[in-house]
């Protein structure tokens, strides 16, 4: 057993595993409990990774088989090699997707008793409400994508989705109630709109991850460059934590402070080392324990 060279996901894991390319640009960590999705977004790209049809992707979600036991299994590992890291649910489904939600509590349990965090990042709006007790300000984050401000917009290009006024109601719930919360602006189909939610929204976000749209006809003639300008005026003018994407890093100017990674909880600095000591110590006699 041991970790990978990013010094954070372990060899041979599968069920929490570090996500790449874009999908890694958001999280370090990730795990998908459900087959397929049913939000219904016109713009997602999961059915041709998983290599499955858009018409069964859409279908519902679905958990995946045996995924609680193999949760455990990986999790029991990542406990033994001390990582404390975040877990992010789900860049292939949605935890609070409108079709299954069964596996969402266990595993965001199974991740918390195994000394880890985790993020949610979800289209689902107040579906995620009666979960909220379960998320800890000191080492869980709540995050949303919003493409839009317009009900109808959503309607059209997220047809299963919580609709943006809920969505945004639900952010401001898990901010008020003390949980870090972030925003996903990608994909940006609508550059005003783009601008128009971090105005909105950034009194109870603390962080927004920026994106844009490829392959995409209707951002065909969007001059990303300029949205970026107007993207960084806007989070610099409110002062909020951003991310910039690499697929806009080329329009930054040079020397942009733009790092990839921050604290997705609200500090308490006391009770998270306290935390990491205990997961040390017990990581400690977990290798002790595999080794003889
Ligand atoms: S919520 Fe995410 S995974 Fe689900 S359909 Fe939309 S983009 Fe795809």
């Amino acid at each position: 057993m041991k970790l990978n060279p990013d010094g954070c996901s372990v060899a041979g894991c599968s069920i929490v595993y570090a996500p790449s390319g874009q999908a890694g640009e958001y999280a370090k960590l990730a795990t998908n409990p459900y087959r397929g999705c049913g939000t219904g977004c016109a713009y997602c790209y999961v059915p041709g990774v998983l290599r499955m049809s858009r018409p069964e992707f859409d279908a519902a979600a679905l958990p995946r088989p045996n995924y609680l036991a193999a949760l455990a299994k990986d999790l029991r590992k990542y406990r033994a090699l001390g990582v404390t890291e975040q877990v992010m649910l789900s860049f292939t489904t949605d935890p609070f997707n409108p079709s299954d939600m069964s596996l969402t509590r266990p595993t965001l349990t199974a991740i918390a008793e195994h000394g880890m965090a985790f993020c949610t990042l979800t289209k689902g709006g107040s579906r995620a409400l009666p979960f909220l007790d379960m998320f800890r300000p000191d080492r869980d984050a709540f995050a949303s994508t919003l493409t839009s401000l317009d009900s109808d917009f959503s309607r059209k290009w997220e047809r299963n989705a919580a609709l943006p006024d809920d969505r945004i109601a639900t952010l401001k719930a898990f901010h008020d109630a003390g949980i870090f919360t972030w925003v996903s602006l990608e994909p940006t189909l609508n550059t005003e709109a783009s601008l128009a939610i971090i105005e909105r929204t950034h009194e109870f976000v603390g962080l927004f991850k920026i994106g844009r749209a490829n392959y995409l006809p209707i951002t065909r003639s969007t001059d990303w460059a300029d949205y970026t300008q107007r993207v960084i005026e806007t989070v610099n003018r409110l002062g909020v934590k951003h991310y910039i994407k690499q697929d806009l890093q080329k329009y930054l100017p040079a020397g942009y402070h733009n790092p990839m990674y921050i604290a997705q909880h609200n500090v308490n600095e006391s009770t998270k080392a306290n935390t990491d000591a205990t997961i040390r110590q017990d990581a400690r006699i977990g290798v002790v324990m595999a080794d003889s």
